[in-house]
């Protein structure tokens, strides 16, 4: 029985051994297939590796870019092959061993250059991000600009060291320069070629006026007409050359000063009926009387906006009519946004040209328009102009139908005054006579002119203010009268003899009470930006002469103290003083041979006929033809300039236009020193001048 159990546990033995013998080959097979895999998966990256590491060479060797790697202590660890070809101070086993970078970094930059990228490289590795920057070197002469990135390098939120990459970008930035370069050397020729080609013009229009007036020969008069109209065109082109290649080279800008917006739309409006006059077309003036009228801004450049979009809806409509519509909108207690639309029923653009026709050049549907003249450049600027002055321009057009061109602009605003009901007054502009509507009798003005009729111009304008008037007739004289009583406002000619406007009012300015006082530049030479020029020289502010009584009533709001200012009764007012004067009644002077435009000259005496009467006996008795011509016989230019001057001015006073531009052109002469000329006209000159004194002498001035 013993035996028996105990061959039964021997026999259970011998089946776990075995079993165990079994697990144990399973998993030595399990372990060699382990093992086996192991060392293929060693292989593999061994492979890889070596694989990434010929690539990592690869990218070295071949790359453009100067490369540069370091460690966190700014040594370096490894360069593009490129780095070489700048230095032979390293080899690449160098570099790969560690070289301090300052060292590495001498091959290429030196001084101040080398000193900024080490800065920025302990920045990068201090874990501050580095903007790119251009740096120009000059290595042996050789000049390169560079594009320089440096990048901190992280492992595991460790900084392992940086990267610094140079690009070469020597060529771009050349080419760059080359087209900036190209760009201004047109701007600049455009311009002066503009600028050039004027001042010849300016002799063909001159005497061009001069056949017109003096030939009695007809067919000579037709063409000196065509000339005329041909050199006016041109010079139209020449300005819009002159603006856009002003704009293009960003010199254009604009001159602000303050202006009335009433008379801007009324000259817009005035100048494009001249030009409907021989078309069966009607302009129509929607203008909200809200809109304010003391705007501070460029009052030309406006004023060339809408009249090239009034004069491209005159060029392009042959019937119906034509729609100025103006508003504004209050911005804030100082800006307003002065909206316009100017609407035709003309030819209308194609709507696939209306993509195109702000670009410069541009003129769409040639075809039909080859007789309508015009550069193409007119919207071009006022597109820029509209948006330089914080506006947009849009246009919408149906073909065949009509055309709207609407914009709007930012404008700074002086006193919210409105314009009022305008479109009565555009269509009678030469009628009305300005309203004087309040007194000041405290007020004390000192005028001070070499001219005794500018003088009585000013007293005459100044009448009905009933304001108290001294009158000075040289800065000298100005000085003594200043130190002998207090003024509210002095109204100073600038051109005078011996001592000039600008030097008496810097005189007086230093004199007690000299400071506070407004002293008023009188001046013939009103170009635009004339006021900001008056105005850094010291005067508070400019008047252009022939004065308009507008501008000397805006003076007077502005620079009289307000407690001195009395209202007029309006009711009053149109019964008595400017009751309106007609122009029947005046003799004829204004025959064809004495050319003296009335309705001009009585305009700038604010339609008074008895004063302008008195105008016209202070013109022929102010007469400086003695002058002249001792003047003119001793070659003293300097006086003769003057003395031309001050003819120029009272002469269209009187509204003898013609003399006043002859006498203008002679004083231009004298400033340009281009003598010749005065000695061909001076002669001339005198005739026409002569002629008109003598007319006026023999005359009617004297039947009071
Ligand atoms: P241009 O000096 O030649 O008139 P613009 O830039 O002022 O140049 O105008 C460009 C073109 O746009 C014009 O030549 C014309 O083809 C088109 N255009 C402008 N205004 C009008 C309009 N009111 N009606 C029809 N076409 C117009």
């Amino acid at each position: 029985m013993e035996t028996n159990d105990e061959l039964k546990h021997l026999q259970l033995e011998n089946k776990k051994l075995r079993r165990e013998v079994k697990r144990l080959e399973k998993n030595t097979e399990l372990l060699r297939i382990a093992n086996e895999q192991a060392a293929r998966t060693q292989a593999y990256i061994r492979k890889d590796s070596m694989r990434q590491a010929f690539y990592n060479d690869q990218l070295l060797k071949t790359s453009p870019y100067l490369l540069m790697l370091t460690n966190a202590e700014l040594t370096t660890v490894m360069t593009s092959d490129v780095f070489f070809a700048y230095t032979d101070a390293f080899t690449k086993e160098m570099i790969e061993r560690g070289v301090p970078l300052r060292d590495a970094m001498a091959a290429i930059l030196a001084g101040d250059d080398l000193e900024k990228l080490l800065q920025k490289c302990e920045e990068a590795v201090q874990g501050m991000d580095v903007e790119p920057y251009l740096l120009r070197t000059f290595i042996d002469g050789e000049k390169t600009d560079w594009h320089i990135t440096i990048k901190r390098m992280i492992d595991n939120n460790v900084n392992v060291g940086i990267n610094i990459l140079f690009v070469d970008m020597t060529e771009i930035v050349d080419a760059m320069e080359r087209a900036e370069e190209a760009d201004r050397a047109k701007s600049n020729f455009l311009a002066n070629m503009s600028h050039e080609i004027r001042t010849p013009m300016n002799a063909i229009s001159g005497m061009t006026e001069f056949i017109l007036r003096d030939s009695s020969d007809e067919v000579a008069k037709r063409h000196a007409t065509m000339i005329k109209s041909a050199s006016k065109t041109l010079l139209a082109i020449i300005n819009d050359i002159l603006d856009f290649s002003k704009i293009e080279s960003g010199k254009m800008e604009l001159i602000e000063d303050t202006y009335q917006m009433a008379s801007l739309i009324n000259d817009v409006a005035v100048m494009t009926e001249i030009r409907l006059a021989k078309k069966p077309v009607k302009l129509k003036s929607e203008i909200d009387p809200d809109i304010p009228n003391l705007l501070i801004g460029d009052e030309v450049r406006l004023k060339q906006i809408l009249i090239n979009l009034l004069g491209n809806a005159v060029k392009f409509t042959n019937h119906g009519e034509i729609t100025l519509k103006m508003g504004s909108e209050k911005v804030d207690d100082s800006q307003c946004r002065i909206t316009v639309a100017v609407s035709d029923t003309g030819i209308g653009i194609r709507e696939s040209d209306l993509g195109s026709i702000f670009s410069s050049f541009t003129q769409v549907d040639t075809k039909r328009n080859r007789s309508v003249e015009g550069t193409g450049l007119g919207l071009a600027i006022s597109q820029r102009l509209i948006r330089m002055m914080g506006g947009t321009i849009q246009v919408e057009s149906v073909y065949g139908k009509g055309t709207t061109f609407s914009f709007d602009i930012l404008s700074r605003v002086e006193s919210w005054e409105r314009v009022g009901k305008i479109e009565e007054r555009i269509h009678n502009v030469t009628e009305t006579a300005f309203q004087v509507n309040f007194s000041a009798p405290d007020a004390r003005i000192l005028v001070v002119d070499d001219n005794e009729m500018n003088l009585d111009v000013v007293e005459g304008i100044l009448a009905p203010y009933d304001i108290k008037i001294v009158r000075a007739l040289s800065g000298a004289e100005s000085m003594v009268k200043f130190s002998q009583q207090e003024f509210d406002i002095i109204f100073m000619d600038h051109m005078m003899p011996v001592m000039d406007g600008v030097e008496a009012m810097k005189k007086i300015r230093k004199m007690p009470g000299g400071k506070e006082t407004a002293i008023i530049a009188l001046t013939a030479n009103a170009l635009s930006g004339a006021a900001m020029e008056y105005k850094a020289l010291g005067f508070q502010d400019f008047l252009a002469k022939p004065i308009e009584p507008q501008d000397m009533d805006r003076i007077l709001r502005r620079y009289l103290p307000e407690e001195i200012i009395q209202p007029v009764d309006e009711t009053a007012l149109s019964s008595s003083k400017s009751a309106p004067e007609t122009v029947v009644g005046m003799p004829a002077v204004a025959s064809t041979e004495v050319a003296i435009d009335i309705e001009k000259g009585l305009k700038y005496c604010m339609g008074n006929k008895k004063f302008y009467r008195k105008m016209l006996k202070a013109f022929a008795q102010n007469e400086k033809i003695r002058d002249l011509e001792t003047l003119f016989g001793a070659k003293d230019w300097d006086n003769y300039r003057i003395a031309v001057h001050s003819v120029k001015g009272n002469a269209l006073t009187i509204g003898a236009v013609s003399i006043s531009e002859h006498a203008k052109a002679l004083e231009f002469a004298v400033k340009e020193d281009r003598i010749p000329y005065i000695e061909e006209n001076h002669a001339a000159f005198l005739v026409e001048y002569r002629t008109i004194v003598e007319a006026l002498r023999g005359g009617f001035y004297q039947d009071e």
